[in-house]
Order: C-alpha cells, then structure tokens, then sequence
C-alpha cells in the first residue's frame, strides 16, 4: 500500500481526476490533499496560492477512497475551530498544511493543535525560513515546531519544507541556500527531534525533502532505516522522483514499506 502524503488539487494543472490518473500511474493508493489558507497571503513573496479546504473536501467527494482532505484551516479565520469541526464532519482526515506567517507555537495555534489531538488529526506543518535576501518566511523555525510538539503532546505533528529539512545536518545555520547541498553533518536538529518527541513525524515530499536525502546518500540509507517508523513518503510535485529515489537505495523491504505507506495508514487509519 503507497501512501502520497502530500499532494494538492487544482495545483499544477492538475485536477483531482487528473491527480487520480497520476496516481494509478505510479501505482499509488492514497493520497492526502492539502489545502494552503493563509490571511496573511499579501505578505507573501508572491508564490500564494490559495487552496481551499472546501476544495479538498470536495476533492475527497469525488474520490472518496483515493483522496483524504486536509483542511489547513488558518486559526485567524472567522470561526476557525468551528470551521475545522465542520469539515471533520465531512471527512476531513488531518489539519494541513499549515504555511503561515506565524510562528509555529502562537497561540492561536496551539489551540488549533488541542483541537486537531482531539478530534485525532495529525497536522502538517510547512517551515521556511528567510535567507539573506529574502522576505519569505512561514512558520518560524524548528525551534518554534519543537516548542509547539512540546507544548502539545497529544498531538501528532509532521515537518516539511526548506526551513524543517536543512535543519538535517549540523550546519543549518551556516548555509545561505534555501536546499542546502553539500553532505550531512552530524549536530542536525531533526534526528534530535525525530528521537526525542513520539509525536513529531517528517514528510519527504518537495525538493526540500529530496534533496536533504540526495545530498547524502550514506546518510540517507541510514536516516531512512534508522527513523524508518517516522517517515512519509510524499510529492508536493507531479512527478515520480521521490518514489525512484527511495526505491533506488537498495533498503529493506520492512523499511520501505513503512515509509511508503505504513506509517501514513497508521496516522490515518482507514476508518475514524
Ligand atoms: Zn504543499
């Protein structure tokens, strides 16, 4: 069972029917459909594009079996918590992604993430952080994903983005690139993170994932098998690349099948 942990509708070019057809060609069972709603998009570097979480759900409508909602709801909409609970009544499966320009610990989304431990909804968080020359930022640092993991134990979270995976290797800090290349040094925040918090999960989808592994290949081989009950296969992108990678790598079939799909299956079991 292939589980695509990251995925978007009407992204791309690409329909949910189309996304189906993508899916059936890579052979991928399941994916789940992130929203991206942010009230703070003019602040943005021009990139946003909102992805509403009545899309997903709309989405999931038309392919109840192959396609899980995410429903992203930004905590400073009208009616956030409502809103949320309402969409989990509609089949919403998980809360995601989030890619605000908010700190990942605020407040006003720790009580979104008591809600989502609640009504058993892990949430996908998106990181970036700005580089010299650069305005762009959403979520804060890793630092504020940890504070937030932390803060809410119940809660099931999941790193993503140029901002969560150059914080792989030990020399985040140093490197002025947005998917920084050159291979893992030992001191990377997230195999603390990964090793310390039981509910903080990492999403490999998007160059940023691709590339933290690609960058190293000794390093991934064993990152991957080392935290291979912590980590989801995922795309962000239309293409097969993630899924060559990790099938190119030569790891053992348990492990394999535990990124690809098992740990997502257990995050999101069938049935609710
Ligand atoms: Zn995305």
């Amino acid at each position: 069972m292939i589980v695509d942990c990251h995925t978007h509708v009407d992204w791309q070019g690409y329909s949910a029917d189309d996304a189906v057809r993508h899916m059936d060609e890579l052979g991928v069972d399941k994916a789940w459909v992130q929203s991206w709603e942010s009230m703070d998009a003019a602040l943005g570097p021009g990139t946003y594009r909102y992805l509403s979480p009545e899309n997903c759900i709309k989405a999931h409508n038309a392919h109840p079996d192959r396609l899980l909602p995410f429903c992203g709801v930004d905590p400073r909409r009208e009616n956030a918590e409502r809103t949320l609970r309402e969409y989990v009544d509609r089949g919403c499966r998980g809360y995601g992604e989030i890619k605000v320009r908010m700190m990942l610990d605020n407040w006003d989304l720790i009580h979104m993430y008591e809600v989502c431990a609640e009504l058993g909804l892990p949430v996908l968080v998106h990181i970036d952080v700005p580089l010299p020359g650069t305005r762009m930022w959403y979520g804060g640092d890793i630092d504020a994903l940890e504070r937030a993991v932390v803060r809410c134990p119940k809660t099931t979270f999941i790193g993503h983005g140029p901002g969560f995976w150059r914080e792989i290797s030990g020399t985040a800090d140093r490197s002025k690139k947005i998917y920084p290349d050159t291979p893992v040094k030992p001191g990377g925040k997230i195999r603390k993170l990964l090793a310390e918090h039981k509910n903080l999960y990492a999403d490999l989808s998007a160059n940023s994932g691709l590339i933290a592994l690609r960058r190293d290949l000794d390093h991934a081989r064993k990152f991957l098998t080392e935290f291979a009950d912590k980590l989801l296969y995922g795309t962000d992108i239309y293409w097969s690349e993630h899924l060559d990678f990790l099938r190119g790598l030569g790891l053992e079939n348990g492990v394999l099948d535990r990124i690809l799909g098992g740990n997502a299956n257990k995050l999101v079991p069938e049935k609710r």
